[in-house]
């Protein structure tokens, strides 16, 4: 079996287009202009890249995009204080704080101080309590992109085995709510989890998220399993030329792709649907907070 390539790069620029007509149609309307606060605490340069093409994004779909960046060395009350003048900016609908923080800021309760109304990446208390009880949230983006491509993909979700690798609270355990609430029968494996490639073969849907380059190979695959890789790993490239680098996910891409009957690539699979979900969540929270019916 050759694996049907899931095109998550297509796939973002759709909802990224779905948003945008909406936020026209909003402005257009109601004369409003949904806005994205994003906060960087330091000069880490992956969360500089992030950081970087979501304000891009977000200017794209015709939102406001407001870019906080602050010294590495920001005192916790310095940081909690912006975050309690967005919270109460009603021109800012959604707010993030691009995560790891420094270590001498306590990053949960930053996260705890923002309105949950405006977490658009879902990772407030309320938003992990809301979601882990089947009522409205904000859920988290990566695990929400992972989500669409496999309705997408299958319809429904109802009664498929779907093992989760990773039990992070930004990607794992969100991913795992999520699937429980399509119905689907959902283990989650961690570092500790007993028999680990046994457990990924009773998958029909995998969803790789360890931060591990290439750890699960072709044989830990069901034939016909749709696999959905999280993971973003910068390895060496000698290949390419020396010094060089690039980009895998945490399954072994041309193994598993021989088995499998779905897969995303990395890069271009979860990676670009994350900022389109972050987008979708933020027009989500606009229309809330304004009382107007939510987008599809
Ligand atoms: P974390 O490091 O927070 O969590 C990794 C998880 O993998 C942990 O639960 C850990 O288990 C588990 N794990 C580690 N080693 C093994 C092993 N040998 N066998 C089984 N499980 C193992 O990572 P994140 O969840 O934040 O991210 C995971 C990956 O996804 C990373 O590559 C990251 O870059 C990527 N990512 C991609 C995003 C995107 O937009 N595409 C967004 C967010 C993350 P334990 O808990 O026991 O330690």
């Amino acid at each position: 079996m050759v694996a049907q390539v899931i095109d998550g790069k297509a796939f973002a620029a759709n909802v990224r287009g779905q948003v945008g007509a909406h936020v026209a149609k909003l402005k257009e309307e109601q004369g409003i202009t949904p806005g994205l606060a994003v906060v960087l605490v330091g000069e880490d340069p992956a969360s500089q890249v992030y950081v970087r093409s979501k304000g891009k994004m977000t200017v794209e779909v015709g939102m406001n995009s407001y870019e906080h960046k602050l010294d590495v060395d920001t005192a916790e009350d310095v940081l909690l204080a912006l975050i309690d003048k967005l919270n109460n900016d009603p021109a800012v609908h959604g707010i993030l704080v691009q995560l790891p923080l420094p270590k001498h800021l306590n990053e949960d309760l930053v996260i705890n101080s923002i309105d949950p109304a405006k977490d658009v990446d879902g990772f407030h208390i309320s938003n992990v309590g809301l979601l882990g009880t089947g009522q409205k949230s904000m859920v988290p983006c990566t695990p929400l992109g992972c989500l669409m491509m496999l309705r997408d993909h299958h319809g429904s979700l109802s009664g498929l085995n779907a093992v989760v690798v990773g039990r992070s609270n930004i990607v794992g355990k969100p991913m795992a709510q999520l699937l429980l609430g399509d119905s689907c029968t959902v283990t989650i494996a961690h570092s500790r989890t007993k028999d680990l490639p046994d457990v990924v073969r009773a998958a029909d849907i995998v969803v790789a998220a360890v931060g591990r380059p290439e750890m699960l190979p072709g044989d830990w695959i069901k034939e016909g399993a749709t696999v959905i890789d999280v993971g973003i790993n910068r390895i060496d490239a000698p290949e390419k030329g020396e010094g060089k680098t690039r980009l895998v996910g945490d399954v072994h891409y041309e193994s598993a792709a021989a088995v499998a009957g779905a897969i995303t690539p990395v890069p271009g699979g979860v990676g670009p649907m994350t900022i389109a979900c972050l987008l979708a969540n933020t027009l989500t929270a606009c229309c809330r907070a304004n009382g107007l019916a939510e987008p599809e």
